[in-house]
């Protein structure tokens, strides 16, 4: 596996696949490891998770530059999501116990003298991850996994071995038990091997919908669980209420946010008629005033995309649309020189039979549409397969209440730009996957609730039902 620098496309280190050997080795570890580790504390494991937090501040500048050189994001955000990462340990490193405390029920309601559902740790979950967070993406499985009593197994983006061989070392290093969290160096190919193996109780995928696809239909001929975090093309909706000025600056950053490549980039614009030339106009100035460059340097707002097939993929998505008639605002032409850079990009004149209509654009580009009334933007912002996060700009409450019950979508962010916290569930509908990460259902996600039933004796439930 190659580690390669998208700034310069110079290759920084190749790592060899991990064996078929030491995969078994690592899946008999994992399993040994469960079986005491899932009897530990709630405060043994807190303890070890608060150290892995420590660990990412004391070495924020050489974790970040480590993967502003992987993969391409600026020094910036890298040491930004160094600093989640370190926040999301701690989270939940305080809440897990709260947050897996038994539920109780009346007993009398059910013929008890006691009854609770209880939260158990399930085994080793596998978690197959995409390179655009690198850290972020894996450690927000692994803290609250880890604090559940459930051991890691990682499979990360092949492009992004250095971090993935960090990640291990963090979790080693913080003093988890040995086979607590393991990195596997494995390609795409051999998911299926590990998913099948009895000891792989679970898997989490966050990727593409082919990837998700793939993943979920093994997981559900094995009868194991999963959840999906998949792509997304997150609308951006302005009305004539809104702030114009904000929304043109919050929009350009939820746009080219990590260079244009997350899930939850707000990548299409659906502004009222009314506002729509003032909207045009700001945003194409604050798009155009993005300085692209050295993701290492201090002036740089954004860097490059991550591999040369990536900026293939988005320049086809722009040559296709304006073949079709669609008209570049600003952007839209690879810059010369090294490294696969590509710079903001705004496009309006989108029609139906455009890619870039329905498909996800992972790149900084972003759609620009104009909409005559408020039901118009709903209908267009569900037009996509997705349904991960939207953005609606407004004051008005009437607007508010129809965007928050009919986008379809895993989140709604009015007057922001959607973003994760430890304390939000995170998740899509649709297209975009299944099931939540972060808060208190995302720790449950990998839980047997157990129902505990204890009764006296007396009481053996209706003999004429199940
Ligand atoms: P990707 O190709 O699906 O890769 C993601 C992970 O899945 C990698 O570890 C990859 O391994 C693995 N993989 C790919 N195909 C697989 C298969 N058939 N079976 C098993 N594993 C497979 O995704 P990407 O293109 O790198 O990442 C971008 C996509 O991820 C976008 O659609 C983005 O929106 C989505 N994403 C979603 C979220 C979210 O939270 N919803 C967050 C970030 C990104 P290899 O690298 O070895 O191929």
């Amino acid at each position: 596996m190659h580690s390669v620098n998208p700034a310069t496309g110079e290759t920084l280190a190749t790592f060899d696949d991990t064996t078929e050997e030491e995969l078994e080795q690592k899946l008999a570890a994992a399993a040994r490891c469960f079986a005491d580790y899932r009897l530990t504390s709630f405060d043994q494991r807190a303890g070890w998770l608060r150290r892995a937090g420590e660990i990412l501040d004391d070495r924020v500048d050489e974790v970040a530059r480590m993967m502003t050189a992987e993969m391409g994001k600026t020094f910036a955000a890298a040491k930004a999501e160094t600093a989640k990462c370190a926040n999301a340990c701690r989270f939940y490193a305080e809440h897990a116990e709260e947050y897996l405390a038994d539920e109780p029920v009346d007993p009398q309601s059910v013929g008890a003298t006691q009854a609770y559902g209880r939260y158990q740790p399930i085994g080793a979950v596998l978690a197959v991850m995409p390179w655009n967070f690198p850290l972020w993406q894996v450690v927000r499985f692994a803290a609250p996994a880890l604090m559940a009593g459930n051991v890691g197994l990682l499979k990360h983006a092949s492009n992004v071995p250095q971090t993935a061989l960090f990640l291990e070392e963090l979790f080693r290093e913080a003093g988890f038990p040995e086979g607590c969290f393991q990195t596997l160096l494995i390609s795409s190919k051999r998911v299926e091997q590990v998913l099948r193996d009895d000891r792989v109780v679970a898997a989490t995928l966050t990727g593409s919908g082919p990837a998700g696809r793939s993943v979920a239909s093994i997981a559900g001929d094995a009868i194991k669980h999963t959840v999906l975090e998949l792509g997304g093309s997150d609308p951006f909706i302005v009305m004539p209420s809104a702030d114009l000025a904000k929304a043109a600056e919050v929009g350009t950053n939820a746009r080219l946010l990590n260079n244009g490549q997350s899930c939850i980039n707000a990548k299409r614009f659906i502004v009222h008629r009314d506002v729509a030339d003032r909207f045009t106009e700001l945003f194409v100035d604050t798009m155009s005033a993005t300085r692209l460059g050295d993701p290492m340097a201090d002036d740089t707002d954004m860097g490059p995309m991550v591999s040369e097939q990536a900026r293939a993929d988005i320049e086809e998505l722009v040559e296709d649309a304006v073949r079709k008639g669609a008209k570049v605002l600003c952007g839209g032409e690879r810059p010369e020189g090294a490294g696969w850079f590509y710079p903001a990009t705004v496009i309006t004149g989108i029609t139906e039979e455009m890619r870039l209509h329905r498909e996800e654009a992972f790149g900084p580009v972003a759609t620009l549409y104009v909409v005559d009334d408020i039901d118009e933007a709903i209908t267009l912002a569900n037009v996509t397969e997705f349904g991960l996060g939207a953005n609606a700009w407004t004051t008005d409450e009437a607007d508010m209440d129809r965007f928050i019950r009919d986008l379809e979508a895993g989140a709604v962010f009015i007057n922001g730009n959607t973003t994760s916290y430890p304390e939000l569930p995170f998740g899509g509908v649709k297209g975009s996957g299944y099931g939540r990460e972060l808060s208190a259902h995302g720790i449950r996600e990998f839980c047997n609730l157990k129902t505990v039933w204890i009764g006296s004796g007396d009481h053996h439930g209706d003999p004429h039902t199940e």
